[in-house]
């Protein structure tokens, strides 16, 4: 027992483990410095209709140039945000930047373009979401059916909250989007209960969709729920020509990938809109 201990002390201080938790305080550190450094930045990706070859809308993905590491995946901080809350401030910097580039693409004339923005945990339990949202679209001049919110099944797990929040954003006028849709916890019944717009098909069932009839059935199935629920379906990760030829066999209408474009900065959309408009 002494020895196991022993052990246990020797993990908990062992230096590699010491080196990771270092850099995450050294992070955490940092982040709470790099809105106000405005260290954040905005890319977008296209999300296109298959049928018509034009860009629908645009997913809004955080950026964060790191002074020293340079840049830093969301993946990464994300996570951290959320749990020491910088998440609040950082989710109200990204919807109003969102919404104002949004605006601007609209005076450029892409007048029928949306904007979808991930929501985290927290931001969805936030008390004053709604307030924030509506006043973010008066102060930017949106419509709100522009704006989609993009949240996850495990959000959705406290029923009772989620119709309630889902309902007032309803009412606003915004659109919800469930992202990574297959991957959590999905209950038909919520399906039919919560007021969902769109269905995102997440890239873990496109990757192989074309060796792997398991993957294949699974898509075809929220595919033709969505249809039938009259809810829009989107494809996630869309890499490659046999993906898009599957996806358009089984009629989802909406893709987003690497095929089509990485997320872009701002100013290179429009000379896509040229591209595939042309
Ligand atoms: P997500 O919302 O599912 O976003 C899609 C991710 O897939 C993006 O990664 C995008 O760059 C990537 N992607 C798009 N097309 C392809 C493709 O064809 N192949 C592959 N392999 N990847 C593709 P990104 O930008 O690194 O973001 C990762 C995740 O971080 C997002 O996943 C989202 O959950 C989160 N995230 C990003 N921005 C925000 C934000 O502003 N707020 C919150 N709460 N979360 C965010
Ligand atoms: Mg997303
Ligand atoms: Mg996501
Ligand atoms: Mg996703």
């Amino acid at each position: 027992n002494e020895a196991k201990r022993e052990g246990q002390r020797f993990k908990r201080f062992h230096p590699t483990m010491d080196k990771q938790l270092l850099e995450r305080l050294v992070l955490e550190h940092d982040l709470h410095k790099a809105l106000s450094r405005d260290e954040f930045l905005v890319v977008y990706q296209p999300q296109i209709d298959v049928h018509t070859g034009q860009i629908i809308s645009v997913e809004a993905l955080i950026r964060w140039n790191h002074p020293v590491r340079g840049w830093i995946s969301p993946l990464h901080f994300i996570p951290l945000a959320e749990e020491n809350g910088l998440i609040v401030p950082i989710g109200e910097w990204m919807l109003r930047t969102a919404c104002r580039q949004l605006k601007e693409w609209h005076n450029q004339g892409f007048t029928s373009l949306g904007v979808s923005v991930n929501l985290s945990m927290r931001q969805f339990f936030q008390q004053d979401l709604v307030d924030m949202i509506d006043r973010i679209l008066k102060e930017s001049k949106l419509s709100s059916p522009y704006l989609e919110l993009e949240i996850t099944e495990s959000m959705t797990m406290n029923v009772n909250h989620t119709i309630d929040m889902l309902h007032k954003l309803k009412k606003l006028g915004v659109k919800i989007a469930v992202d990574d849709f297959g991957t959590g916890y999905s209950s038909l019944l919520y399906l039919k209960e919560f007021p969902i717009d769109r269905l995102k098909i997440d890239r873990s069932f496109i990757r192989d969709v074309t060796t792997n009839k398991h993957d294949a059935a699974i898509i075809s199935m929220i595919v033709s729920i969505a249809n039938h629920l009259e809810m829009e379906v989107i494809a996630e990760g869309v890499e490659h020509v046999d993906q898009l030829d599957f996806l358009w066999e089984q009629q989802c209408r909406q893709v987003q990938g690497y095929l089509f474009s990485p997320p872009i900065l701002p100013e290179q959309l429009p000379l896509h809109f040229h591209e595939i408009q042309k």
